[in-house]
């Protein structure tokens, strides 16, 4: 499987956070970089029984440089029966622009990681969470657009910076895709960064997942452990995991730096045990609320 090449992330020291650079294009009025890409999907493929790849292609890809592997995007989805039609971004946040559009054919939006770039093929792979019961735009379109459709990627930065020696990785299933990211990207530029890594991952079920996250991994980073729990449960269940880490002195439980992505009561669980509990610094506390559980997240 084609991964992103190492040439893809400009600056692969990565000890400061990215931002695109707004000379690229049009300069943003927002904290999200900027700069709207139309593109065709040329593949939409099932990778587990949950999870969905979908292959987006551009030949503004075959330049694009990516500020880290993490990088996240806007997707912007035409309504169906619509193509994409671009729209003026100029100075503008992205969201107000969207607002702007005339309702009847307003694109949704919604926010994803680049899983793979392929400067070669000008194309990105970006995989999706299936999540049936309340679906939402985003899980909706990605599940019936078919190759040949339009849509646009409003290209952003990454998140995830080499803050610290030991860092602990905490993720659910939307957020696994920018964790495979990092662990590839470690593995290209760092690789004796990994043997410090502690990773855990919860989810539902291994439909959730792209298969061989424990095979490839487990035996590459410190400790990798992935927590299956009930809907609902997910903060619970990552609570007391490392709760009786740090009771049992488990090293997972003694990092310097913390990366919580995912939903937002599970990355706000997080975030409170390593900085009221673990003693961790604010600052080396990356937590990011990918979904909200019981709300749209535009
Ligand atoms: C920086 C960033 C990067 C992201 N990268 C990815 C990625 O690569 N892959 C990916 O799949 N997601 C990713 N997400 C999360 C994704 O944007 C959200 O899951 C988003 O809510 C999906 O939109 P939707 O239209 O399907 O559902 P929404 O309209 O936002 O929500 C509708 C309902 O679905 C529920 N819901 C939303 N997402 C999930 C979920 N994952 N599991 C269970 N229930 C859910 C909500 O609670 C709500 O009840 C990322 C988010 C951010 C901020």
């Amino acid at each position: 499987m084609a991964t992103t090449p190492a040439t893809a992330v400009r600056d692969t020291e990565l000890r400061e956070h990215p931002r695109r650079d707004p000379s690229e294009g049009t300069e943003p009025a927002d904290d999200f970089g900027g700069r709207l890409v139309p593109v065709t999907v040329t593949a939409n493929e099932l990778i587990a029984p949950n999870l969905r790849r979908l292959t987006l292609s551009s030949p503004e890809f075959r330049e694009l440089e990516l500020t880290g592997p993490d990088e996240f995007f806007g997707l912007l989805m035409p309504q169906q029966g619509h193509d994409f039609e671009p729209f003026d971004t100029a100075g503008r946040n992205i969201r107000a622009a969207v607002a702007e559009i005339d309702e009847a054919v307003r694109p949704g939006l919604r926010w994803y990681t680049v899983r793979h770039l392929r400067q070669d093929e000008g194309e990105i792979d970006v995989d999706v969470v299936m999540h049936d019961d309340h679906p939402g735009p985003g899980a909706s379109w990605v599940s019936q657009v078919r190759p040949g459709a339009t849509a646009g990627v409003w290209l952003c930065n990454a998140i995830w910076i080499r803050h610290a020696e030991r860092p602990l990785f905490v993720a659910d299933p939307s957020a696994v895709p920018a964790l495979l990211t990092v662990l590839e990207f470690t593995d290209d530029h760092h690789t004796d960064d990994l043997s410090r890594y502690h990773v855990v991952v919860v989810a539902h079920s291994p439909d959730d997942l792209e298969s061989g996250l424990a095979e490839d991994w487990s035996d590459r980073v410190a400790s990798l452990q992935i927590i299956y729990t009930t809907p609902g449960m997910e903060s619970e269940a990552v609570a007391t995991h490392l709760r009786e880490a740090a009771e049992n002195g488990h090293p997972s439980a003694a990092v310097e730096y913390v990366w919580a992505s995912g939903e937002v009561g599970m990355t706000k669980t997080v975030r409170g045990i390593a900085v009221d509990e673990w003693n961790v610094d604010t600052a080396f506390v990356d937590w990011v609320a990918y979904w909200i559980e019981g709300r749209p997240r535009p």
